[in-house]
């Protein structure tokens, strides 16, 4: 992928530079520098420019789905049901996710090396994405989302395009990840510069608040990982078993193929006419 570097690439670049210069004159030696760190001076960036056009797609296919086959074809109380539904699955998603790029070992496995650098490196300088338009911060699901889009297609395809409880259960997941990277930039946002209502759903629990969301970002960072907060448990829980990379790396990639699948032939067992 095309990078250019950027406003936020230079900060980032100098605050790599201060972190490093605070770990060598405090005693440490050079070794022990964060790997994150490590890369950047070696001259990766911590942002990737992402594909805007994607995204814009992306969000479009996501409303198509809940609209068209959603209310459209399933009906209002199905399409709500799969709200409530892929918001804890999604939730979950997030924080097998996080884990997944908040483990070291990641950081030297293909696929997996540039977002769980950019990971790590969020824990350095928690407040980069709000310096990042938004979209930009949408774009960082590129990937993952245009996998998913694939996947519900073909499966609605060979499953004789009559599965539209797959698709309403798959724009949701769609919808609720961007939500949670907007509920991670609200969580890290000044709040004169943060939208009153997001304050007050951040006050009221609906939206991750910046308290709970600093708690991750204090070392050993290994709770609060989910974007949405009603996983929180569980996910904080499996994270302190020791379990693994490779398990954690299994368990994201059968969430990716599967949740959404169990998820949709349950909501359709539960509004089965
Ligand atoms: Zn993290
Ligand atoms: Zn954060």
């Amino acid at each position: 992928m095309k990078s250019t570097i950027t406003a936020a690439d230079s900060a980032a670049l100098a605050a790599a530079t201060a972190v490093a210069a605070d770990k060598s004159t405090s005693g440490t030696v050079r070794s022990s520098i964060a790997q994150e760190i490590q890369f950047v001076l070696g001259g990766r960036l911590p942002f990737v420019k992402r594909i805007e056009t994607l995204v814009r797609g992306y969000v479009c296919v996501s409303m198509f789905f809940l609209i068209r086959y959603g209310i459209l074809e399933c009906g209002v109380a199905p399409t709500v049901g799969a709200f409530a539904v892929m918001y804890f699955v999604l939730d979950f998603y997030s924080g097998v996710l996080h884990v997944v790029l908040d483990d070291d070992w990641n950081m030297n496995v293909p696929l997996l090396s540039q977002p769980a650098m950019e990971f790590q490196y969020h824990h350095h300088i928690p407040d980069d994405g709000c310096s990042r338009p938004f979209v930009e911060g949408m774009g960082d699901l590129n990937f993952i989302v245009g996998l998913h889009l694939a996947l519900f297609t073909a499966l609605f395809v060979r499953g004789g395009s009559q599965d539209f409880m797959l698709l309403t259960a798959g724009g949701w997941k769609m919808v609720l990840a961007y939500w949670g990277i907007w509920n991670h930039r609200q969580a890290h946002q000044l709040k004169s510069k943060r939208p009153r209502w997001c304050t007050y759903l951040q006050n009221n629990g609906i939206m991750l608040s910046p308290a709970a969301h600093k708690v991750h970002h204090t070392p050993p960072h290994d709770d609060e990982y989910c974007l949405l907060g009603v996983t929180t448990w569980p996910v904080t829980w499996l994270g302190r078993r020791n379990l693994g990379s490779i398990f954690w790396i299994a368990l994201f990639l059968g969430l990716t193929a599967l949740d959404t699948i169990c998820a949709s032939r349950l909501l359709s067992m539960v509004f089965a006419r």
